[in-house]
């Protein structure tokens, strides 16, 4: 008999990720595919395996064959196709990294969405309109297929206007120049598995590290964000892989004006040189960093360490106080020293952690006499896609919610 299946789909530049999900007849998703085109249009390579972690392709491609996301979706659809023959494509959930301000939850995608979206390319033009060429290629190629657009902004919509303002002339705010934040599906995701994992502080004030390549904090009140360190873009907030974190607007009117960078260079060094790469010299990869006895090396994870924890106070602040903590995404998951050096830092907000239970990765590692609790949890924004996918489906929600 005939399953049904999900695929997630998160479009950058270069990459093409996508997971599939099958559907069982309790509606309950189990992952069956996982993989990702890296190199498009330099060096195409296709890797996937299925949910134990077995390798089940790993193959080069010629940039003829794969010179743009939509070779990567047509390349990745027919492999799937060939893998998945008796599956039936119930529908297919984007990553969509911009909302903008009318968009608060996931929404079906019709052409009228799809204009709106397009509309919202300026705010994020480095990565909408890949997440938008990998929906059109599809709709080309399967037009009956149902695509449902899941914002990483979204989450933040619901937060209070002080946190969404900055201090320009108001016709900027009209504009929609605001704080957006971002990783939203991944806090979500956290805060439906906090009920789970942690249920005396899911209804709690609980700041959240998502510590990745990217990185972001968010402030959650009751599973609800209510401040978060990314702003208007991905840059803001604490130092990353490539990214430099907040920064002194002064810097950039420097750089502009005496060192006289163009557009194009400032981009380039906010988004692909900055951060630990910069700092370092070395890499953009904490493991590396960690290893490392230079001391631009030791230097670039203190400053990591350091300004985390000033946006741990800053958050605490918003909220008043602290219940809980969890930490998430690739440092967040795997890097017991990072989280050590972290939480040490953060003892007088009454976080006392348990060592042990940290180098084992958790779920809890904090000691039982702690004021904060805290947690590791790992994220699942490809599982939250697929689970909003399948509500949208199941209930028919056309258009979704546009405020
Ligand atoms: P992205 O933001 O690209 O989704 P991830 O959440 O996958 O990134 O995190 C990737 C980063 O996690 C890597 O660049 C690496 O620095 C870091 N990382 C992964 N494993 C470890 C580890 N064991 N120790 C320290 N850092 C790690």
């Amino acid at each position: 008999m005939n399953s049904s299946i999900i695929l997630v789909v998160n479009a950058g530049s270069s990459s093409l990720k996508f997971s599939v999900f099958r559907v069982d007849d309790a509606g309950n998703l189990q992952l069956v595919v996982r993989g990702q085109m890296d190199g498009i249009g330099t060096r195409p390579c296709l890797k996937a395996r299925n949910s134990t972690g077995t390798m089940l392709v790993e193959s080069d491609f010629t940039i003829s064959e794969v010179a743009t996301v939509g070779d990567a979706i047509s390349l990745v659809g027919t492999w799937l196709r060939e893998r998945l023959q008796h599956e039936s494509l119930l529908a297919v959930g984007h990553r969509v990294v911009h909302g903008g301000t009318q968009f608060s939850s996931p929404v079906l995608i019709n052409t009228e969405i799809h204009t709106m979206l397009e509309q919202l390319i300026p705010l994020a033009p480095l990565h909408q309109p890949h997440n938008l060429a990998a929906i059109r290629a599809i709709r080309e190629k399967q037009p009956q297929v149902p695509q449902v657009a899941c914002f990483d902004t979204a989450f933040h919509r619901a937060h209070p206007q002080i946190a969404d303002l900055y201090a320009l002339p108001w016709e900027y705010y009209e504009s929609g120049v605001r704080r957006y934040g971002f990783h939203g599906l991944s806090y979500e995701y956290i805060t439906t598995m906090l009920p789970k994992i942690a249920p005396k502080i899911a209804d709690g004030r609980v700041i959240v590290a998502h510590l990745g390549n990217g990185a972001s904090l968010c402030a959650l009140q009751a599973g609800k964000s209510v401040d978060s360190t990314m702003g208007f873009s991905p840059l803001d907030g604490v130092p990353m892989g490539t990214r430099p974190g907040a920064l002194d607007p002064g810097v950039l009117l420097h750089l502009t004006n005496q060192c006289g960078l163009s557009s194009a260079e400032l981009e380039k060094l906010l988004y692909q040189e900055s951060g630990l790469l910069g700092l370092s010299g070395i890499s953009n990869d904490m493991r590396i960093l960690l290893e490392s006895h230079e001391s631009r090396a030791e230097l670039a994870v203190e400053y990591f360490v350091h300004y985390t924890v000033k946006q741990i106070g800053a958050l605490a602040a918003v909220l008043g106080g602290v219940d809980g903590m969890v930490f998430t995404a690739g440092i967040g998951e795997h890097s017991p020293v990072i989280r050590e050096r972290i939480l040490q830092a953060c003892a007088w907000l009454g976080v006392s952690i348990d060592a042990a239970a940290n180098v084992r990765g958790g779920p809890c590692i904090s000691s039982a006499d702690s004021r904060v609790s805290v947690w590791v949890i790992p994220t699942n924004e490809e599982l939250m896609i697929a689970r909003h996918t399948l509500a949208l489906i199941n209930h028919g929600k056309g258009g979704g919610q546009v405020e």
